[in-house]
Order: C-alpha cells, then sequence, then structure tokens
C-alpha cells in the first residue's frame, strides 16, 4: 500500500518514528513515541515541510496516511477543517498572527482526532510570537499537534525546542535520490543519476529536471551564463535571464497544478451547489487555496532561483575539477567541452572565490533578499576575471 511517506527520500530513520507516533496517537493514551510538539530541521530539499505534511496526513487519515483518501487530499491544500499549514512570505511571523492562529485552533478537532498545525518557517516567529505560541505548546491535554519546521535547532527559541521532539532530516544520497528517480518516476538510469549530481541531492528539483523538458534546457541556458560575463551590461543581462528562467518554471509547474486543486474543492463543497450557505462556503474557501497558491509560487520561484545559483555552483566546481585533472569526476559531462575552455582562462583561486560568492548569495535569498539586486551583484561578482 503506497503511504504519504513514500515521498521522503534517504528520511529512513524520521518515518520510522513518524509512522510510530502515528500508531501511538491512535491508542488514546498519551506515550512516549506521540507528542504534541515537533521540530522538523535539515537542508533546502531535504523535505522538512513535506516530512511535517505528510505526518499531518497520517495523523487525521483513516488509514494511518494513505495519500488517496480525502482526508489526506484536503489536508494538503488547505481544505480540512483540522489541518492549518502556515506558510509566510514576510521576514517574520508575528505576534497578532500567532494569536489570530490560537483562536483557530482553541476548539476541539472537528472530526474528533487530531487538529494538527504546521509551521513551515518556525525561525521567523519574532520573540513574542514564540512566546505566544509557547503558551499554547505548553497547554496540556489538547488534542492539537505542532509540527514546526526551521534550518536548524538554534533558528528555534530555545523555551520553545526543549518543549518538542527534534527530527532532524538528511540531504539525501545521490544514490538514494538516483534510485526513487528509476524506481518511481521511471526514469532511465543515464538520466537519474545526472539529475540527481547536477541537483546536489534536491529530490524535487532532480525529479523536475528530468522530466521536463523546459527544466532541462533551462538548466543548460544557466550553465552558460558564465560564459557571457565579458562586460558589466552583460552581467546584468545575465541576472535577468536567471531571474526570467526562473520565474518560467515556477509558474509553469504550479499552473496546472493549482487549477486542480480549486476544481478538487470544488467538487468537495459540491459543484454548482446552489445553497447559501455551501456557495458562500465555497467561495471562501477558494478565496482562502488562491491566497495559499499564491503564497506557495512566491516560494516556488524563490527555490527555481535557489536551483539556478545550485547549478552556476556545479558550474565552477567542475572548472575547478578540470584544473585539478580530473575531468572524469565531472558534474556537467555534457558541456565538458565548454567547461573545459573556460577553464584554461581562469585561476584556481578565483574559482573558489566565486563558489563563495554563489554560496552568500544563496544565504542573502533564504533570508529574503530581492531577487533581483542579489543576483545582480552576484552576476558582478561573477564577472571580475
Ligand atoms: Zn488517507
Amino acid at each position: 500500500m503506497s503511504s504519504v511517506f513514500d515521498d521522503l527520500v534517504g528520511q529512513e530513520h524520521i518515518i520510522d518514528i513518524l509512522n510510530s507516533a502515528v500508531v501511538a496517537s491512535r491508542s488514546g493514551s498519551d506515550s512516549q513515541e506521540m507528542t504534541h510538539a515537533w521540530v522538523f530541521t535539515g537542508p533546502p530539499g531535504s523535505g522538512k515541510s513535506s516530512a511535517a505534511v505528510a505526518f499531518a496526513q497520517a495523523l487525521i487519515c483513516p488509514n494511518q496516511g494513505c495519500g488517496a483518501c480525502n482526508e489526506c487530499q484536503s489536508a494538503t491544500t488547505g481544505g480540512h477543517p483540522d489541518v492549518e499549514i502556515i506558510r509566510t512570505e514576510g521576514l517574520s511571523i508575528k505576534v497578532e498572527e500567532i494569536r489570530e492562529l490560537l483562536t483557530r485552533v482553541a476548539w476541539a478537532p472537528s472530526m474528533g482526532g487530531w487538529r494538527v498545525v504546521v509551521m513551515e518557517d518556525a525561525d521567523r516567529l519574532t520573540e513574542s510570537a514564540a512566546n505566544a505560541l509557547l503558551k499554547a505548546i505548553e497547554e496540556p491535554g489538547t488534542r492539537t499537534v505542532w509540527l514546526l519546521c526551521a534550518p536548524t535547532l538554534h533558528d528555534v527559541l530555545p523555551t520553545i525546542r526543549s518543549r518538542c521532539r527534534h527530527l532532524q532530516l538528511r540531504t539525501p544520497s545521490i544514490e538514494a535520490v538516483t534510485q526513487v528517480l528509476i524506481k518511481r518516476d521511471k526514469i532511465s538510469p543515464t538520466m537519474a543519476d545526472f539529475a540527481a549530481r547536477v541537483s546536489q541531492g534536491h529530490i524535487g528539483r532532480a525529479r523536475y529536471l528530468a522530466t521536463k523538458e523546459l527544466v532541462s534546457s533551462n538548466r543548460k541556458m544557466i550553465i552558460q551564463l558564465p560564459l557571457q560575463l565579458g562586460s558589466l551590461a552583460a552581467a546584468f543581462q545575465a541576472a535577468q535571464t536567471l531571474i526570467d528562467l526562473a520565474t518560467d518554471e515556477a509558474s509553469i509547474s504550479s499552473e496546472s497544478r493549482d487549477e486542480k486543486e480549486i476544481e478538487k474543492l470544488q467538487e468537495a463543497y459540491g459543484k454548482g451547489a446552489t445553497g447559501r450557505g455551501m456557495a458562500t462556503g465555497a467561495a471562501k474557501a477558494v478565496k482562502e487555496l488562491e491566497k495559499e497558491q499564491k503564497s506557495r509560487s512566491t516560494r516556488m520561484v524563490r527555490d527555481s532561483i535557489d536551483g539556478a545559483l545550485v547549478y552556476l555552483a556545479t558550474f565552477y566546481r567542475d572548472v575547478m575539477m578540470l584544473q585539478a585533472g580530473s575531468a572524469g569526476s565531472m558534474i556537467n559531462s555534457d558541456m565538458q567541452a565548454e567547461i573545459e575552455s573556460y577553464a584554461l582562462s581562469f585561476s584556481a583561486h578565483s574559482a573558489i572565490q566565486k563558489m563563495v560568492n554563489i554560496m552568500e548569495a544563496r544565504e542573502h535569498l533564504a533570508m529574503n533578499a530581492a531577487p533581483l539586486v542579489t543576483c545582480e551583484a552576484l552576476m558582478c561578482k561573477l564577472a571580475r576575471p
């Protein structure tokens, strides 16, 4: 039987814990396996929020997270009354937002099981927001489960993290990603291996790269950007190209999914329902979902810019490999000739410096810096000899 946990690649140690928690959660009594507050941490692409959302599904699903039933499906689209997924576009989650959330979740779960709150960016809680949340987490005997996600444990206030069970996700190995692409997505072994390498263990990106023509051609265009940085004007142009490619990529993938979700939601409310309560309920739910989708699409653009920067980093890494005389371990083997001729004109020290610049830009973006300005500054640095 398939399970919502199937999508978590290379996280077997986490899946075991979550599965026993789900079993324990059904026994009725509070046991060691099941607690009310959890923190998921891990590097980008390891699937922190996917793990948290899958856990939420498994807690409310009658089949422990089948992924196919109404409960499982509505949990991910904001259509389930007992599941709240808090995503944030802003720099911080403010105390007012938390207070509002707490009044929303104060009621007993409507389906009689658990109420689950997934907070995707718990590192963005302001101190007062975190303190307001702390009171809720400390409250005994509630049926609410808190699933907080953050890059590292240090990003969560000590008072909160000391009350949470901590789950650390790993970056899945290249091999694990390759295997999933072959088995689940039916991708050819050569392509799977290539996509897994180029994406550096980021499963979503790897699958995308292997299955979408556009993504794969975008990658080629991005890898070629360093070859085109002849002038300052070219650097600004390259930054714009990178942003455009990333935005296209994100919008193409979200559009069809957004439509499907809205359709599903309308079906759940009974399409064409004429009862007045039904119609307003559906309209409100659709509005909520659209808001959710907009916030997700902003994140997807950011994710895809980050992905583009990872590609760029692999370019300079390959330059270094070539300079060290080990062409065999190149990541972008499909562009060996271009990268080789570039490497000839380049010092190893300079390649390291460029990789540092790229990593810094990724950090800035992760802290919500403006994407275009960040990429322009980066391209200007990369354009230096
Ligand atoms: Zn289910």
